[in-house]
């Protein structure tokens, strides 16, 4: 295959513009919320597509959640992906981002040998931004967060990623992850002959099944108990109603990011160390 060999990870949200249920421990109804595209990751989907674009190369999506989650795949398809992927077991419920993370990364890993992983910055629900750095630590790959521009030439990518107060820009070589830019280039619109394309792509059973696989840990060789509840140390203590309390924040500014990690890390034991003995392995 000449070109570039893409995976780009996309969620299956809550749609936000209808009213979602909230549980009585305050955890958003899922089963009875609209569902949507995470807006974030159609920036994600974006940069693949240019760089196919430009080099041509593979798309492949891939989206971690319950079967519904296989419309997003779909969907993306008709953006002009190539194929799609859906992580699906009931073993991935109440996974925190660390299982979220371990799970997706085994997902790029059974898909071979990939030239660079896309991620939206964040998602509308967990709206953590973790999982996409935490794949490439587990990939061993370079990671580049909040991209912009992005330019690739033999191997190695130009990036141009938002800072504070500026743009930085980067050079990479081949394979990376990116976490891309709500302030990239908009997802251009579905093209006509690449949704006819997926309508008969759907009449052919066969080759449906080549593009649309539906994937469990045991195919993807991960270790279910590094996966969902059971491979989640997080703890969510209480949730509420975003303005019911008040609350003040301390920022680290020790120079660097290694004494400010530090400082935070030693801020939170002395504040919290009984709850994180508890909870990490
Ligand atoms: C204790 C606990 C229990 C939870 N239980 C559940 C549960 O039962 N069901 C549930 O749905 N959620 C559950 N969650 C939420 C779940 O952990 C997060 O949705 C998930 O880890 C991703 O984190 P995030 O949404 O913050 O994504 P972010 O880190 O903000 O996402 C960044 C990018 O990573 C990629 N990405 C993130 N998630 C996925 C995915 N699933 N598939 C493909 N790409 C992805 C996207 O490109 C996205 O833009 C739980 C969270 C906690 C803390």
């Amino acid at each position: 295959m000449s070109g570039y060999k893409m995976v780009v990870l996309m969620k299956q949200v809550p749609d936000t513009s209808s009213k979602a249920g909230v549980n009585p421990d305050g955890t958003v109804d899922r089963a009875r919320a609209k569902r949507m595209m995470n807006p974030f990751d159609k920036y994600a989907l974006q940069k693949a597509l240019e760089v196919k674009k430009a080099h041509g190369g593979e798309i492949t999506v891939v989206s971690m959640g319950p079967p519904p989650a296989l419309e997003i795949v779909v969907e993306a398809l008709e953006y002009g992906a190539d194929k799609g992927i859906l992580l699906s077991d009931k073993r991935l419920a109440a996974s925190d981002t660390l299982s979220t993370a371990y799970a997706l990364h085994m997902v790029v890993k059974h898909v071979g040998k990939v030239d660079m992983v896309f991620t939206g910055l964040q998602t509308t629900d967990g709206d953590t931004a973790q999982t996409g750095p935490q794949i490439a630590e587990r990939l061993d790959m370079p990671q580049v967060t909040y991209l912009e521009k992005l330019e690739v030439k033999d191997g190695v990518a130009t990036m141009q990623r938002v800072v504070e107060g500026g743009h930085q820009t980067l050079e990479v070589p081949l394979p990376c992850l990116v976490t891309v830019a709500n302030s990239a280039a908009r997802l251009e619109p579905k093209r006509f002959a690449d949704v006819f394309a997926v309508k008969e792509l759907i009449r052919d059973k066969a080759a449906y099944d080549k593009k649309v696989t539906i994937l469990d840990l045991d195919v993807v060789g991960a270790n279910p108990d590094r996966a969902g509840l059971k491979g989640s140390p997080t703890v969510v203590g209480k949730t509420w109603k975003m303005g019911e309390i008040g609350g003040s924040c301390t920022m680290f500014e020790g120079g660097n990011a290694k004494d400010e990690v530090a400082e935070l890390v030693g801020k939170l034991t002395a504040d919290h160390g009984a709850i994180l003995e508890e909870v990490l392995p």
